[in-house]
């Protein structure tokens, strides 16, 4: 980033932590770390006396991104890792719209974010509890917390009392029960691979993955064609598992898979299944819910690339009507100039839309967007 747009870029962040209270439980037992505009961490192993400690050290440097650690430690400062002495960590989930293989990305790329993106990532988010987190572990909705990461994905925290203790092995497990990584097609349907055999498979009353593979599926067939294709059916076999649906319903719920025939059989299901799973952050964030000694944005803080607020969510009733866009929106006030340097997509922010622009165009817009296409390396301070 130039100087002129850093020097812009700094003196907001320092004046929005000048006017804010941020604070963090625990935070004598946590581990910092903190980044600059271009990498969001470039040391860690920080920690501080109390929250006013760690909230003068944030006012003095305003850091553009600044992450803590889920987890609690005797020694928060001590390295390497195993001298902190682990006492405990939530269980935290991360969902990102970029491990999503969204199609839109083909479009704008993958540091852009559109509404599509902002939609998909939150109704992964919402499948992860509804699905998975509530039913299958018996988590309340009291015990989930979700936050906003400020760019374009969320933070699930579990906080239920016997979770602090799971070490690393029992929070990989709930990692590959979630994502799928532990299904195995043959045993779940044992006559796949022999030819003319009937098509054995799960019930709906299975427990785990089978049962929910089955009911999946009805619930699918009872939705019409466009639910059967977004479980990555063809057109064709859609159509004709949607024309036979009480046959084939009435299959599943006595485990025969067979009502209809379909080739190429394993790369079939095990399609559908996979549009079952949670697609979790393992590329730059790491597999945050099996490491415990991953850093997280703190929430209520600003993120370095888009100038929006890792916001904390009230609530799991509150995430299904959320528009980061909108509520995750900081810097409100005056307007700030600034030239394209290369075509940017239309951005809808605060309710309203800038752009699309092309390169070279030097629009005045409010500091939020100004930020935004800063930020995200479309613009500068004129
Ligand atoms: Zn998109």
């Amino acid at each position: 980033m130039d100087e002129r747009s850093e020097r812009f870029a700094k003196a907001c962040f320092s004046r929005y932590y000048k006017s804010t209270n941020i604070s963090i439980n625990h935070a004598e037992k946590r581990e910092f770390g903190f980044g600059n505009f271009e990498k969001k961490i470039i040391f860690r192993h920080i920690s501080f006396k109390d929250n006013d400690h760690l909230l003068r050290y944030i006012r003095e440097h305003a850091p553009p991104f600044i992450s803590y650690s889920p987890s609690l430690y005797k020694f928060p400062d001590a390295r390497p890792m195993e001298r902190k002495v682990w006492e405990g960590s939530e269980l935290v989930f991360d969902i990102d719209s970029n491990d999503l293989e969204l199609s839109c990305q083909k479009g704008h790329g993958r540091s852009w974010v559109c509404d599509n993106c902002q939609s998909a990532v939150k109704a992964e988010t919402l499948k992860l509890i509804e699905e998975f987190l509530i039913p299958d572990f018996g988590f309340s909705k009291d015990e989930i917390r979700v936050n906003f990461s400020g760019n374009r994905g969320y933070h699930i925290h579990v906080t239920a009392k016997n979770i602090s203790d799971l070490g690393s092995d029992q929070r990989k497990e709930i990692s590959d029960y979630i994502s799928g990584r532990d299904i195995s097609i043959r045993e779940m349907f044992p006559t796949i691979g022999k030819r003319s055999a009937r098509l054995e498979g799960p019930k709906p009353n299975d427990p785990g993955w089978g049962g929910r593979i089955a009911s999946g599926m009805i619930i699918a067939l009872n939705s019409g064609i466009p639910a059967l294709r977004s479980l990555g059916m063809g057109k064709r076999e859609a159509e004709l598992m949607y024309g036979n649906r009480t046959n084939v319903i009435l299959g599943i719920t006595n485990g025969n898979w067979d009502k209809v025939s379909i080739p190429k059989k394993e790369e079939f299901w095990t399609g559908v299944v996979n549009t079952m799973t949670i697609k979790q952050s393992d590329s730059i964030d790491g597999n945050v819910t099996s490491s415990v000694y991953h850093l997280l944005r703190m929430p209520n803080t600003l993120h370095g690339d888009t100038a929006l607020l890792s916001r904390p969510i009230s609530s799991i009733h509150r995430l299904g009507e959320f528009e980061p866009m909108r509520h995750a929106v900081v810097f409100k006030k005056g307007e700030e100039e600034v030239e394209l340097i290369r075509d940017a997509p239309a951005l809808y922010m605060n309710g309203m839309t800038f752009g699309p622009y092309k390169s070279g165009a030097k629009p005045i817009i409010p500091t939020y967007a100004a930020l935004y296409l800063i930020l995200k390396r479309y613009a500068r301070s004129a």
